[in-house]
């Protein structure tokens, strides 16, 4: 662990321990503790997981907490895959998907194909919060959430940008767009060029609620208007206060066919651990993969799905198809990564 990364990490175990100890943060005396504080999130959210787990050891419910971790990996312009920086469309337009679910009023919000708004997590949070709806879509989502003030702006970075042109100009032989030589592609560009990626957030807090967040710009490239996933309440999230929460990175379009999450969280009711859902989750999609586009050469699935889930006793989890993976987890002492079960290894997946 480098040093900076454990000293924050010794630096939360310690506010966790004061706060279970004495109930009392920042001169308010929390309820008492309901049970331990768990944050868990897909790989990419390690601040996510560090910010929600400061927040929530100092007395936030949940869903505060996972939306505002997740809101720095969206602001990020380093990070691809979600909100500012992220890859666009074919057209070369960022389009992002977000939902929300708030554990102890079973309530949740979503949009999908948001443009020029960065923080999609917050206005998915409006539309549970300031309306009768639960998912709003492209000019509509735009609209309300100018409504509500936030400020239009480019989310397409010049990195972003280079990447999709890259992509483009190697999309095919046939038409009038050329690559650059390939030694004058920056190698930190090539792994973007098709990989894509989402980030999701579940919380469970010092009252003993559940709440989630899965927020993405979707499939790097796709066709305008597509939505996928993570917008989709059962798909790319799923909480149930009584049980615990599941949220989703991968491919899309095959969670969506499955609704995973909810399925996760259903054998969680039924008494599996979170880890043992998941898998028993991504084993069905595995078998319901059965069009040949999604079979490699060697019959594998030709895409990957990660779940990730938590539960009320604070139990956690995640699988993931293809791997070695990870993912990131503060467990009440220490915010690390740690490994997934997968079913195959990434050098099979081509
Ligand atoms: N699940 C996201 C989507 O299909 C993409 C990803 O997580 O890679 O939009």
């Amino acid at each position: 662990m480098r040093r900076r990364s454990f000293l924050k990490s010794t630096l939360l175990s310690g506010l966790a321990a004061s706060v279970l100890k004495s109930k009392m943060v920042d001169g308010a005396v929390l309820k008492e503790s309901k049970g331990k504080v768990l944050v868990v999130s897909s790989y990419n959210g390690l601040r996510a997981t560090e910010k929600a787990a400061q927040m929530i050891l100092n007395g936030s419910d949940a869903l505060d907490a996972v939306i505002a971790g997740v809101n720095i990996v969206e602001n990020d312009p380093d990070d691809h895959s979600v909100g500012y920086g992220g890859l666009p469309n074919e057209e070369g337009v960022v389009e992002l998907d977000s939902c929300v679910m708030h554990g102890p009023t079973h309530n949740a919000g979503a949009v999908a194909a948001l443009r020029n708004i960065k923080n999609p997590s917050k206005v998915a949070r409006l539309v549970m919060e300031r309306t009768d709806h639960v998912l709003l879509v492209g000019e509509g989502a735009l609209k309300f959430a100018k409504a509500h003030g936030f400020k239009e702006e480019d989310l397409l970075t010049d990195e972003a940008r280079k990447i999709w042109l890259y992509w483009k100009e190697g999309l095919s032989d046939k038409d009038d767009w050329f690559l650059p030589p390939m030694d004058q592609i920056p190698e930190k560009y090539k792994k973007w060029i098709h990989t894509t990626g989402t980030i999701t957030c579940l919380g469970l807090d010092l009252q003993g609620n559940i709440s989630g967040v899965t927020t993405t710009s979707g499939l790097a490239f796709k066709i305008p208007g597509r939505v996928g996933d993570s917008p989709i309440i059962g798909a790319g999230l799923y909480v149930d206060n009584e049980v615990g929460a599941c949220g989703s990175t991968g491919r899309g379009e095959e969670n969506l066919k499955n609704l995973s999450c909810y399925q996760v969280v259903e054998y969680m009711r039924d008494g599996l651990s979170p880890e043992a859902a998941c898998k028993k989750v991504l084993k069905r999609v595995i078998d319901h993969a059965k069009l040949p586009e999604l079979k490699n050469s060697r019959g594998y699935p030709s895409f990957n799905l990660r779940l990730y889930a938590l539960n009320k006793n604070g139990e956690f989890g995640s699988a993931s198809i293809y791997g070695p993976a990870e993912f990131s987890v503060f467990d009440g002492k220490e915010n690390k990564r740690r490994p997934s079960p997968f079913f195959y290894e990434w050098k099979y997946l081509k």
